[in-house]
């Protein structure tokens, strides 16, 4: 290989504070290597200090250096740690890192007039809609939940190379938990297939059919197939335990009979085996690559020895082929606080509390951004949505479709392509002052304005700015149409852009990040694991167990774990605590009964053993939680629920969220406090101005109206 004595420059610093495993992962030849290893052991900083090694050494072009992962939120961090590294630079020179998605639309744009001609194609941001008049041709209801379930069996299906024919067969053979018949199932599958071609032979591609069609060019023809080789010599996939066989089968067509590829991955970190990944591509790798170099990781850069020592708990109790590759993570940083753990009586009390120790984790001084929430499904962000935003705790949500779901960013969507649509739209104009111009009249004011409706439009409509001049950095050319579908495929990733503050997000969408502080709310049998797990098959369970591993090895330092018996205040206490926490949790020196609050683990006794009365407030952390849980008397609880309904109606009205009118904190302590006037509901907590000015006539009138309480 040429310049592998070549004059090195800068090497020294690409090799600095790397332990000799990592070392020998960097430093290795070009050619396969495979690095296993657990959670916060370098894998990711291993692979970007390999790309800068092999650029500076002059081993490779960095032109020639393909980097690919599954989320956009994964590759914008291989991007930027390659940028600081100095192998990534502006413009579409340097070291290129994407998703698997974003790589094939590139490739799939050049191709596709070559190898095929003029058969038009366009992309498609959801495939529901086409699925939709699948299944009504099917005779299935259409209810979002089904259209949701069929498009999930068919994006498995086309994961997993399975096409409509042989799909019955293999969801059977892979114990599919299905929401209809396989024969209608298959029957929706071959029906959106076609449904794909229009009349006039165009092609419509989902997500997946970017990965196909590009494979498929790049098998068929050969002389394109040169091409791209010539161009793309060396290839890099961090998290490959989530590949699937349709992005296995793009990584071999890139290769060709080339074996130029570096992957790592910690098979105890699968979770996306319901969505056709195989962990099997990483375990098998020195099979597939005989002369492949592996390497294995230890130690833990990232986390405290406490909870180092939690998750190795947690993973040793795995089962299973991957659970068989494990090693034990030995924790390298100096010791910190013992992970907590805490039960609550329903959801609010545990998001009140969760928020109050967010909120002295903040004055501690621990950064806003540096602090996540991490829950099972997307659903159970509201309830802290609410709580944060009564205390006034900025926060974003990560994951899931939140962010591109907004009125305000799909709206912002729609401009954008539109105007990228017409004819050299904004040519000569600056990319980021055409998008101020488009995002005015959304609400993008020059500067940020009063009214917490209106700031938070503002604070989603900047972040979408902020996000195109970073995209822009790396691409100097960008035009609008090429933001156009990066947007797209990002809201199809559920990767929003980054503001500061408190990070919400899905369990799966925290795979490779990490925090300082990390609360795991909502940990009950029935969410981790998830119940349709629990019913379809142990497997289903491991890779919910994988799942919570995930999310205790994002903490740095703080971790909480919390769980609330009942949904909604005062409902039935049916739930009980995550099996994955059975075992963990501290026990009573005395008698042995699990250990929770901070008092209890720091005396190593439970409060009964300690003489705590019962229902001191130390009893459950949080007193704000207790309070907001406390029965109404009879006709503050009618007047609590007249206010509610207004809230409902009101809610309705403005198309937005309940909780923003007002938190249901507010509305009990106004319920309870009865403010005869504007000046008292004023001093209410939650009512600001312009809450005041907007709705205090309305409640004033209300609570005047109410039946008094009998004394
Ligand atoms: P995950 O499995 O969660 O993706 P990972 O193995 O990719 O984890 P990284 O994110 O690369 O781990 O590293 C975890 C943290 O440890 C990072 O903050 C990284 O900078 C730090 N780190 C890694 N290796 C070292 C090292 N040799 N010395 C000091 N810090 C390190
Ligand atoms: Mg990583």
């Amino acid at each position: 290989m040429s310049g592998a004595g070549g004059i090195v420059v800068g090497v020294v610093d690409h090799l600095a504070d790397l332990d000799p495993e990592q070392l020998a992962a960097v430093t290795a030849p070009r050619g396969p290597v495979c690095v296993l290893a657990g959670a916060g052991t370098g894998k990711t900083r291993t692979i970007t200090r390999r790309i800068a090694h092999l650029v500076e050494g002059g081993q490779v072009n960095p032109d020639q250096v393909l980097a690919v992962t599954f989320t956009a939120r994964a590759a914008g961090e291989m991007r930027s740690r390659l940028r600081e590294l100095g192998v990534s630079g502006a413009g579409s020179s340097g070291v290129q890192a994407q998703t698997f998605h974003a790589a094939a639309l590139r490739q799939l744009r050049y191709f596709w007039p070559r190898a095929i001609g003029d058969t038009r194609w366009e992309l498609i941001d959801s495939k529901l809609p086409i699925v939709g008049r699948a299944a009504r041709r099917a005779r299935l209801a259409t209810t979002t939940e089904m259209l949701r379930d069929l498009a999930s069996e068919i994006e498995w299906a086309k994961a997993s190379l399975i096409g409509p024919s042989g799909y019955a067969a293999a969801a059977v053979d892979a114990g599919r938990d299905l929401p209809a018949p396989v024969e209608q199932v298959a029957q929706v599958f071959a029906a959106y297939e076609a449904a794909k071609v229009t009349d006039d032979g165009d092609r419509l591609f989902d997500f997946d059919d970017l990965l196909i069609y590009t494979t498929q060019i790049l098998t068929d023809d050969a002389g394109l197939a040169e091409e791209f080789r010539s161009r793309y010599r060396c290839f890099v996939v961090d998290e490959y335990q989530d590949v699937t066989p349709v992005q296995h089968g793009l990584l071999k067509a890139w290769l060709g009979d080339r074996d130029d590829l570096t992957v790592v991955g910690d098979a105890n970190q699968t979770i996306y085996t319901f969505a056709g990944a195989q962990a099997s591509f990483l375990l098998n790798f020195s099979r597939e690559y005989p002369q492949a170099q592996v390497v294995r990781l230890v130690r833990d850069y990232r986390s405290t020895p406490e909870v180092v020592d939690l998750a190795n708990r947690v993973i040793g109790a795995a089962r299973g082929r991957a659970a068989g590759t494990r090693l034990e993570l030995v924790g390298q940083r100096p010791p910190g606080p013992m992970p907590r753990f805490a039960e609550y009586p329903d959801e609010p009390a545990e998001a009140a509390a969760t928020v109050a120790d967010i909120g002295k984790l903040i004055a501690e001084g621990v950064p806003a951004s540096e602090i996540a929430v991490l829950y099972r499904v997307n659903a159970q962000s509201q309830v802290y949505e609410e709580a944060l935003t009564q205390a006034q705790i900025p926060y974003q949500i990560r994951g899931g479709d939140a962010f591109f779901a907004r009125t305000e960013i799909r709206q912002a969507l729609r401009e954008i392509t539109a105007a990228a649509r017409t004819a050299d739209a904004a040519a000569g104009e600056d990319l980021i002052d055409t998008l101020r111009v488009l995002l005015f009249p959304l609400g993008l004011t020059p500067d940020e304005p009063s009214g917490a409706e209106a700031k938070s439009r503002w604070a989603s409509l900047s972040a979408l700015v902020e996000l195109a001049e970073d995209l822009r950095t790396h691409d100097s050319e960008l035009s609008l149409g090429g933001l156009a579908s990066e947007l797209a495929s990002r809201s199809a990733a559920g990767h929003p852009p980054t503001m500061n503050g408190v990070t919400l997000s899905s369990l799966h969408a925290a795979k490779g990040l990490e925090w300082d502080a990390v609360f795991l709310v909502g940990l009950t049998d029935g969410a981790v694991p998830i119940s349709h797990a629990i019913d379809a098959s142990a497997e289903a369970v491991e890779e919910e167990r994988r799942l919570f591993y995930v999310g205790v090895t994002r903490a740095r330092e703080h971790l909480r774990l919390s769980w609330a018996l009942a949904r909604n205040e005062g409902g039935r206490r049916g739930r009980r605590k995550s099996r994955f926490l059975v075992g963990l949790l501290p026990t009573c020196e005395r008698c042995s009964s699990n250990l929770m609050g901070s008092r209890a683990l720091a005396s190593g006794l439970c409060d009964s053993c300690a003489g705590v009365p019962r229902g001191s407030a130390s009893a459950r952390s949080g007193v704000a939680a207790r309070a907001a849980t406390m029965p109404l008397a009879p006709a503050d609880a009618a007047l609590f629920d007249s206010l509610r309904q207004w809230r409902a109606a009101e809610a309705n009205r403005e198309k937005k969220p309940a909780f923003t009118v007002f938190a249901d904190k507010t509305l009990r302590e106004i319920a309870t406090s009865r403010p005869a006037g504007l000046h008292e509901l004023k001093r209410v907590s939650g009512v600001g101005p312009a809450k005041l000015e907007r709705y205090g006539d309305a409640v004033v009138a209300i609570v005047a109206s109410a039946a008094v309480p009998a004394t």
